[in-house]
């Protein structure tokens, strides 16, 4: 492999995690146990539990932690069966999917939730009836979402707010009572812990039902013995914060990369450019040449990338968000997803603009 930059899918396990990790399963470990090994992995569990709560500045008594991001959303989602839910047309497939009969809120041609069409929704429901989604951060184009005014319309109407931050992990703060979230999703993955532990946050004076049962673990919110290796890791990852001065080098090798690119071929089109974005992401259209035989060609150049969209049975559908954004269904299937980590090189930039202008220059050079 000469570049990987598809952080936003997962990302390389962070220095000294595996070693945690490790540590964590040299000895039995079901927190639930009442002997001495179970007494040290429930210290091990609670005491990542406080790393968690710390990062995000809430109670322990507020995080719960789950096997995936997916599991958080479908929990946060399905917890409130009363409740009318209204998500984004652009949040990922655990939260669209998560219930039958949610219904979706538009975004502008930036990717922006619309706050009009939000406070409408609102508007037409019972006081404190709803309960909205919306995610910090677009997995696709990166685009940051308006969390904050969300927050303030979803307090006049009485809605409860659930916020999938899963891609701010690492690459935004994540305080949880400025942002003005109910319940808030994070995952390890995305930032350089291991995959199959995630947490919701949820506000202690909520009351979710939970989506597994069948034991106490998580006061009772979330049954199942607890991933202690994977939770621990999970832990120390939140305990390191965000380191400002590689975020700023990584948004800056983001930031050429798409200079070199406009500069070579001003006709690419890189969605969500004019609003927010994560410091890491560039999701790009490269005209006439869809999405696979882009992916295909880094592929076979060392280059791991991916498209926006979902891959289902090897065949790559156009962009559900891209789609969301009005972005018309040809230009849609050109896109690609870039996304960097805090450890991606300028060589690997490099390496990435030379093969996407060669890739350009061969495929006008078929065409003309
Ligand atoms: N939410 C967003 C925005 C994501 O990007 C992802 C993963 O792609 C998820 C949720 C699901 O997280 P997990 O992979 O931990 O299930």
């Amino acid at each position: 492999m000469k570049a990987y930059l598809d952080y936003n899918a997962t990302a390389p396990l962070r220095e000294g995690l595996k070693a945690v990790m490790l540590e964590a399963m040299s000895a039995p470990a079901n927190a639930s146990s009442m002997h001495g090994f179970g007494r040290a992995a429930k210290k091990r569990l609670e005491d990542a539990r406080k790393q968690v709560a710390d990062a995000i500045s809430v109670f322990p008594s507020e995080i719960l932690f789950t096997s995936s991001g997916t599991e958080a959303n479908n929990l946060a989602l399905r917890g409130f069966p009363t409740r009318k839910l209204f998500v984004s047309a652009i949040e990922h497939p655990s939260v669209l999917k998560a219930m039958e009969g949610v219904e979706l809120l538009p975004v502008d041609g930036q990717g922006v939730v619309r706050l009009e069409a939000l406070e409408a929704a609102l508007a037409g429901q019972e006081h404190g009836a709803a309960l909205v989604s919306v995610m910090l951060a677009n997995n696709e184009t990166g685009v940051i979402q308006p969390i904050s005014e969300i927050s303030t319309l979803c307090r006049k109407y009485g809605a409860l707010l659930h916020v999938d931050a899963v891609q701010g992990v690492g690459k935004l703060p994540l305080d949880m009572g400025l942002l003005g979230a109910d319940m808030m999703t994070l995952s390890a993955h995305k930032a350089g812990g291991p995959v199959g532990v995630a947490a919701l946050a949820i506000r202690q004076n909520i009351a979710i039902r939970p989506l597994l049962t069948g034991g106490r673990q998580e006061l009772g919110r979330r049954a199942g013995t607890e991933n202690i290796p994977a939770i621990a890791a999970f832990g120390a990852l939140m305990q390191v914060g965000l380191d400002s001065n590689a975020i700023e080098q990584m948004k800056a090798q983001r930031d050429r990369l798409e200079a070199e690119i406009l500069a070579f071929a001003p006709e690419v089109a890189i969605f969500g450019i004019g609003a927010p974005r994560l410091p890491n992401t560039s999701m790009l259209a490269m005209p006439g040449v869809a999405s696979e035989t882009q992916l295909m060609a880094f592929d076979l150049a060392g280059i791991a990338v991916s498209a926006g969209s979902a891959c289902s049975s090897g065949r790559i559908e156009p962009s559900r968000v891209l789609k969301a954004m009005g972005v018309e269904t040809g230009l849609a299937g050109n896109a690609i997803r870039v996304s960097l980590g805090v450890t991606t090189t300028p060589q690997e930039i490099d390496c990435f603009i030379s093969e996407w202008k060669k890739l350009y220059t061969r495929t006008r050079k078929n065409a003309a």
